[in-house]
């Protein structure tokens, strides 16, 4: 047997309960249909064939949920920061424990390749470990004298959370809003995307066994227009932690104003690697390719544009044609691939209309630019070059693994163009002048930079984007100062005189 074939066989085992009973919500404890009775389907973006139904969730299931959440927060919230951390450490025991089945299932659902997917599970767990470890002092604050009064302040959960989460690797994403939601004692409502239900399940499956309460994580499935809407106009819903499509946040940010909610969005980018000629060129190389092709460039942080110095353009898109070129495209649970089928035909099309921009816009596709096969959502990773900064293959999220090179001329010239998109999320520079990297990621107009590397996070450190990429950060401390209001009370320090109204 095959190590695919080993693979296929131990996917089909651990999902053949989604197929059997199809991906349930959970509400207060229990998984359950949605009211109305309705499903979907998701689909494998290997073949198109059905995987499972899906609870069809609306306005009704919300409600339940956030009702449940609501009931949970009372004493979920009250519950001393050390015997929270001890159940969000079993979480990340559990997680763990099931790494395989959520990687194989993961893989399945979403055309993720199994070696960066069997890394995500454990990315999740190491979450919930991160942020237990801060739940015993989340609520701490600062004590701010003056010579009259002592003002000290503390924190506290704001109460239910809604979050919504894209189809990119949905499992990661999911723990790192959640995991920081729970530790600050608020609980959740959660809304996976259509495209990739399952592993949600898994997730609220694995925490209600680890001890987590009934109701503090409760799973709705469904559209965005109903049960993803709803949720976000929902009265008790104090704020949404949202990851996906810019235009997706701003209809967020609208639906939730009439409520007051508090919004944390992380959005698109169109994200520049920019290469001088002093760099190390090999690395960056590598990192370029790293940062497009893995996760088939399906990643906010992907790095979509790489911009580079004009004396060496052409020998550096030589080299990541060549890299291009020789990335295994196939079936995701096969150990070899790299690049996976795209989520969706849906997707797919979108992916492969660019092709035929870059065309139309005089861009020369100097690697991949074609569909692998006829089945599934298979593409060849590519590369755009002559290429300048106005084409939409520039300036649009396109989300796949699908690269355009612009070259320039000098730090100002760079610095234009990298900036010179709707969005900020990232930028990569690769560069040995200490001077040029100050005065680059000084300019820059991205909320993360990563200085001569690809994306390597650091838990404790800010992820969000600037522009059109985000409004917020997580990571750290910040994601509870998200999760939790901060409350101050002033006492005074020494008699003082209250000001005598009426006579
Ligand atoms: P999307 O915006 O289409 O959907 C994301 C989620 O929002 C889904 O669960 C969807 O059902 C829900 N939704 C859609 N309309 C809604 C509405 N009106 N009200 C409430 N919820 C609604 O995004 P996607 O296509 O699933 O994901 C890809 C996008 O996510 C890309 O733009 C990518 O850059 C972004 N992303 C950003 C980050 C980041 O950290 N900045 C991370 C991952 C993905």
């Amino acid at each position: 047997m095959s190590a695919l074939e080993e693979n296929l066989s131990k996917a089909k085992a651990y999902m053949a309960k989604f197929a059997e009973t199809g991906v349930m919500n959970h509400i207060g404890g229990e998984s359950v249909p949605a009211k109305s009775g309705k499903v979907f389907e998701t689909t494998s973006p290997v073949d198109g064939k059905v995987l499972a139904s899906v609870a069809k969730g609306d306005e009704s299931d919300i409600d339940a949920a956030v009702a449940a959440a609501k009931e949970a927060f009372k004493t979920w919230s009250k519950m001393p920061g050390k015997e929270r951390k001890a159940i969000l450490i079993k979480v990340a025991e559990g997680i763990e424990a099931r790494a395989e089945e959520i990687a194989f299932t993961e893989c399945m659902d979403t055309g993720q390749a199994l070696r960066f997917m069997s890394k995500a599970a454990i990315r999740g767990a190491a979450n919930f470990r991160f942020f237990a470890d801060q739940a015993p002092t989340a609520e701490d604050g600062l004590a701010l004298r003056n010579p009259n009064q002592m003002n000290v302040t503390s924190r506290r959960p704001i109460g239910p959370i809604g979050v919504i989460t894209p189809w990119n690797t949905p499992f990661m994403l999911s723990t790192w809003k959640i995991a920081p939601a729970l530790a600050a004692g608020c609980t959740v409502v959660h809304k996976p995307a259509e495209f990739s239900p399952m592993t949600a399940k898994l997730l609220v499956e694995i925490a209600e066994e680890a001890g987590l309460p009934k109701g503090v994580l409760n799973l709705v499935n469904g559209f965005g227009e109903d049960a993803g809407k709803a949720l976000t106009e929902h009265k008790d819903i104090k704020a949404i932690a949202f990851v996906g499509e810019s235009r997706t946040g701003s209809l967020i940010m609208k639906q939730g104003a009439d409520t007051l909610k508090r919004f944390h969005l992380e959005l698109g980018g169109k994200n520049p690697v920019i290469v001088f000629d002093d760099a190390d060129m090999e690395r960056a190389v590598d990192a370029a390719a790293f940062m497009i092709y893995s996760l088939n460039g399906e990643r906010c942080t992907s790095s979509s544009r790489v911009l580079v110095q004009e004396n060496i353009y052409e020998e550096f898109t030589n080299k990541l044609a060549d890299v291009a070129s020789r990335i295994k495209v196939g079936h995701p649970l096969d150990p070899e691939t790299v690049v996976g089928p795209l989520i969706h035909p849906e997707h797919e099309t979108k992916v492969l209309s660019y092709f035929d921009k870059a065309k139309a816009s005089g861009a020369t596709i100097a690697a991949g630019g074609e569909k692998v096969g006829e089945e599934g959502c298979f593409v060849r990773p590519t590369l755009f070059t002559n290429a300048s900064n106005d084409m939409d293959i520039a300036q649009e999220e396109i989300f796949g693994p699908v690269l355009t090179a612009i070259p320039f001329k000098d730090d100002e010239e760079a610095l234009k163009l990298a900036n010179d998109v709707q969005y900020g999320l990232a930028a990569y520079l690769w560069t040995n002048d200490l001077n040029r990297a100050m005065y680059m990621t000084d300019n820059l107009e991205a909320g993360m930079m990563w200085v001569n590397s690809e994306n390597v996070r650091h838990l404790p450190s800010p992820f969000g984007g600037v522009k059109a990429s985000g409004i917020g950060r997580d990571g750290g401390d910040w994601s509870f100062d998200f999760y939790m209001e901060t409350v101050n009370v002033s006492f005074p320090r020494q008699y003082h005189k209250v000001p005598k109204l009426g006579g």
